[in-house]
């Protein structure tokens, strides 16, 4: 009896296998290249910065270290930005207007480092307020959130008018506070439809506030986000809001398509 059922689960289990090869080799006419295939390009060599104090790794653009802001411009100009340089930190410049990466990004990694000054006032979104605009017009806010409670799709971390951030890991004033950001572009049919939405993940002070989280459409305020048809890449925008905020440690990293949508 054993002998017999052994004997079935052998040529069951033996036909599965062929059907599950069978099922494998017509899958795998979808994808460009064979599983372990040595003709798939070997991932690029990058050198890692020190991740202690946020150094850019070797095939970042760099858009500052602490002096040159050559891949920074004035906001819709290719003129020199308006933001001080002091101590190594790049400093909001009052009525200086947004500035923007000189290039034009659309899936990135960005590195960027923030402070508001330990004397300065901030009532909610007034007084300590900057931002991050992937694509000129997809805000990840900049804003002083520990001590001064404003509405939460407005927190440090959040979507802007759109999604809080998961948990609230901002520094006191006057201390530092870091952003790791992927973004990943929105695409579009030719209609003008929205074919995917972008999305954001962001670790904030190594903490996960958004995890792929979908941008509902181009940054709003109290109205609610829509989409507009854009340029594949576009600048990423830094924000002016009036605020001496202070900037260190910048840059960011084109990345390609993610695995399934190649
Ligand atoms: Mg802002």
């Amino acid at each position: 009896m054993s002998t017999i059922l052994t004997t079935k689960t052998v040529l069951l289990t033996a036909a599965v296998c062929v059907a599950a090869a069978a099922a494998l080799q017509g899958a795998d006419h979808a994808f460009k290249w064979k599983v372990h295939d040595m003709d798939r390009p070997a991932p690029a060599q990058v050198t890692p910065g020190d991740y202690c104090s946020h150094g850019a790794p070797s095939d970042a653009t760099v858009l500052f270290a602490g002096s040159s802001t050559e891949n920074l411009v004035r906001f819709g100009t290719d003129q020199p930005i308006l933001w001080k340089v002091e101590g190594n930190e790049l400093v909001v410049a009052q009525g200086g207007g947004d500035i923007a990466t000189r290039e034009s990004f659309g899936d990135c990694q960005l590195h960027v480092e923030w402070m508001v000054p330990a004397d300065r006032e901030c009532k909610g979104q007034a007084g300590c307020n900057s931002g991050v605009f992937f694509m000129s017009q997809y805000e990840v806010q900049i804003v002083q959130s520990l001590d001064n409670r404003t509405y939460s799709d407005g927190t440090a971390g959040s979507l802007y008018g759109q999604h809080p951030p998961m948990v609230n890991p901002c520094t006191p004033k006057g201390e530092w506070n870091a952003y790791d950001i992927v973004f990943r572009a929105p695409h579009f049919n030719a209609d003008g439809s929205v074919a995917r939405a972008a999305t954001v993940t962001v670790f904030f002070n190594g903490v996960l506030v958004q995890d792929n989280t979908a941008i509902l459409g181009s940054t709003a305020h109290m109205q609610r986000a829509k989409y507009t048809q854009h340029a594949d890449r576009l600048p990423i925008k830094f924000q002016d809001h009036g605020d001496p905020l202070r900037f260190r440690n910048m840059w960011v990293r084109e990345i390609g398509p993610q695995p399934m949508a190649q």
